[in-house]
């Protein structure tokens, strides 16, 4: 859809209305004149205005689609996650796990930024080919991830944070004739049921577990209580 201009995304609401009442004013005028003759000539409005319809509602839909998505690695952005979080509804035990990628400096220094938005992409298919269909996945930062598990106790999430940071370890990333391989530090946090949860406390504790992983690095710590 080439011809869609990026500003018709900004002004589809505008463009849904007016359009569609332009149409029905058009509509109305004309069953007054032609009403005596026959009631097809309402077909080719209610037509248009179908389409117009659709395409706005595409259009619609992608800027939501857009506006929820991290655009460097197709993963949720930071806001669809805090969404997610807040309407999250479990009596059952919900795991965070936080994810930095060590001496990402250094990789993009050595090998440029472009091969390190690279290994983020790649980084993120290891993400989302290592957790669950409920998880919820998000770029936190640059070389920050984060991943909610619901349903999930402090030890499947240790398993899971483990398997995530053996797969970064030995996967091979490739970009042109680039290869290298990275490490990741993983921090965990868990509550016994959702009502437990204060989100921004939930990140702290995470961010300090993740903060304690780092003093080692490609290390694992889970916070304690
Ligand atoms: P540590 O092991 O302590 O985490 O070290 P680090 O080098 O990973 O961490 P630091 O905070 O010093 O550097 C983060 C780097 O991540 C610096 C920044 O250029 C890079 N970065 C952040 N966002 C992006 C991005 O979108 N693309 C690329 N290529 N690099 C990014
Ligand atoms: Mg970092
Ligand atoms: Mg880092």
């Amino acid at each position: 859809m080439i011809w869609v201009k990026k500003s018709m995304y900004k002004h589809a609401p505008v463009i849904l209305v007016s359009g569609g009442l332009i149409l029905w004013l058009i509509t109305f005028l004309m069953d007054r004149y032609y009403h005596h003759n026959h009631d097809l000539v309402w077909m080719p409005f209610v037509i248009i205005q179908m389409i117009v319809s659709a395409i706005c509602g595409i259009m619609i839909k992608k800027f939501y689609q857009q506006a929820q998505t991290d655009m460097l690695t197709g993963l949720c952005n930071r806001r669809y996650f805090h969404e997610k979080l807040s309407g999250l509804k479990t009596k059952t035990p919900v795991s965070l796990i936080l994810i930095d990628i060590d001496n990402f400096k250094s990789i993009n220094d050595t090998y440029g930024h472009i091969t390190g938005d690279q290994i983020l992409r790649q980084f993120a298919d290891i993400l989302q080919n290592n957790t669950r269909g409920n998880d919820v996945i998000t770029r936190w930062g640059g070389e920050e991830f984060a991943v909610i598990l619901p349903q999930t106790d402090v030890k499947e999430a240790f398993k899971i944070a483990d398997r995530i940071r053996k797969k970064a370890e030995e996967h091979i990333f490739f970009y042109e004739k680039i290869i290298c391989s990275i490490t990741v530090s993983v921090g965990i946090a868990s509550t016994k049921n959702k009502e437990d949860i204060d989100i921004e406390q939930f990140f702290k504790i995470a961010d300090k577990a993740l903060y304690k992983a780092k003093e080692k690095k490609n290390f694992i710590i889970v916070a304690e209580g």
